[in-house]
């Protein structure tokens, strides 16, 4: 289980943005890994504050964390950090102020390494029928792809990055300001110590360039809207030599015309008459495998409900699948030919016959307690 990033820094849910980053300030000087070497307790606690400060000091990140958690963090395609190079990298100005130039480490072998790729999103609609069965389908997406003309390096074919002439090769310079020395990202070659001389044509230097993608995607049966999907690797490409990241489908089920969903289960209404409530009939239903004849049982009531056992959604971590749900609904006719109104007419005299005793209202009555002031007659 993931510790809640509040409690982790140990500030209020309602702290400001400064707090937060005080609290991750004094977090990261006590756990350093130079201050706590083969400490594997303190490099858990340093690299769980560098998660929680990275998520709350992102306005949009804080806010899905505040509404879903942890899951709706991760599901904005943050991926937490590889190691202690990239929290360096990622808070670089924090830890100079920290630290000064000298200790941040490994910064002079590797000013910025291999960077991962970002993960990448995509909303899928899909049918009520392809979520209950899963499909498989071909989407295309637009993504950073390794520049096929110089495989990533950004240089001309041929030709080789070479090292910054301005920072010599350690990504950043160091200026005097008055009693102190700051050290800031080398503005020739952004900090990646090596800058190119012939930039590559094809993707102007950058190694990556955007491309359209076609991926199959799998869906599984039984999935919902709000279901997520990881496809490893099929995110954008890394950065010299990083690893790709990942690609999110988060699918989005479309109503269906007859059927709802509830939990596993398939809700349906099924319209019968009432002389086919009254008799019993074998009626057609709709199921997701079509239509099945059903017996409905003489003397039905409106708003009834069958199971069919088994025929809702499969469930995904693979327990018993959901049932149908078929609710009755009654229909009373509306257009009675001169013979049918005969023959309900008839069929009111007999059952006022039957009522005699005591109908529908004497019953209510008797039951309240109250005096039966409405005779039968008058209805
Ligand atoms: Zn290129
Ligand atoms: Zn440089």
């Amino acid at each position: 289980m993931k510790r809640d990033y509040y409690e982790i820094l140990g500030v209020s849910r309602q702290a400001s943005v400064e707090e937060i980053k005080k609290a991750y300030r004094r977090l990261a000087l006590k756990y350093h890994p130079d201050r706590n070497p083969g400490d594997k307790a303190a490099e858990e606690r340093f690299k769980e504050a560098a998660e929680a400060y990275e998520v709350l000091r992102d306005p949009q990140k804080r806010e899905l964390y505040d509404l879903h958690g942890h899951e709706g963090v991760a599901g904005s395609g943050f991926r937490g950090f590889s190691g202690y190079e990239d929290i360096f990298s990622s808070f670089s100005d924090l830890f100079e102020d920290l630290f000064g130039f000298s200790s941040g480490r490994g910064r002079s072998r590797s000013p910025m390494g291999p960077t991962p790729g970002a993960d990448l999103r995509y909303d899928l609609a899909i049918s009520f029928e392809n979520a209950a069965k899963g499909t498989e389908t071909e989407i295309e997406i637009n993504r950073m792809e390794e520049c096929p003309e110089c495989h990533g390096s950004g240089a001309m074919p041929g030709s080789h990055p070479m090292t910054c002439p301005t920072c010599h090769g350690r990504g950043q310079v160091v200026r005097t300001e008055g009693f102190f020395r700051v050290s800031t990202i080398c503005p020739h070659c952004g900090g990646q110590g090596t800058v190119i001389a012939n930039p590559c044509k094809k993707c102007n230097g950058q190694g990556r360039i955007g491309m359209r993608r076609k991926v199959k995607v799998r869906i599984p049966a039984g999935v919902d809207s709000g279901s997520r999907l990881r496809l490893r690797g099929e995110g954008e490409a890394g950065l010299r030599g990083g690893p790709r990241g990942d690609l999110f489908i988060v699918l989005h089920v479309e109503p269906h015309e007859i059927f709802e969903r509830r939990g596993k289960d398939i809700y349906c209404t099924v319209p019968i008459s009432i002389v086919q409530a009254a008799l019993g009939a074998r009626v057609e239903i709709p199921t997701l495998d079509g239509p099945q004849p059903m017996d409905i049982p003489a003397g039905t009531q409106g708003g009834e409900i069958f199971r069919l056992k088994g025929k809702g959604f499969p469930d995904l971590r693979g327990f018993s699948p959901g049932d149908q749900l078929i609710e009755i609904k009654l229909v009373t006719p509306t257009k009675l030919t001169d013979r049918q109104k005969e023959l309900l007419e008839e069929f009111a005299e007999l059952e006022r016959g039957k009522n005699e005793d005591g109908g529908f209202f004497k019953k209510l009555f008797k039951k309240n307690g109250l005096h039966d002031s409405v005779s039968d007659k008058t209805l």
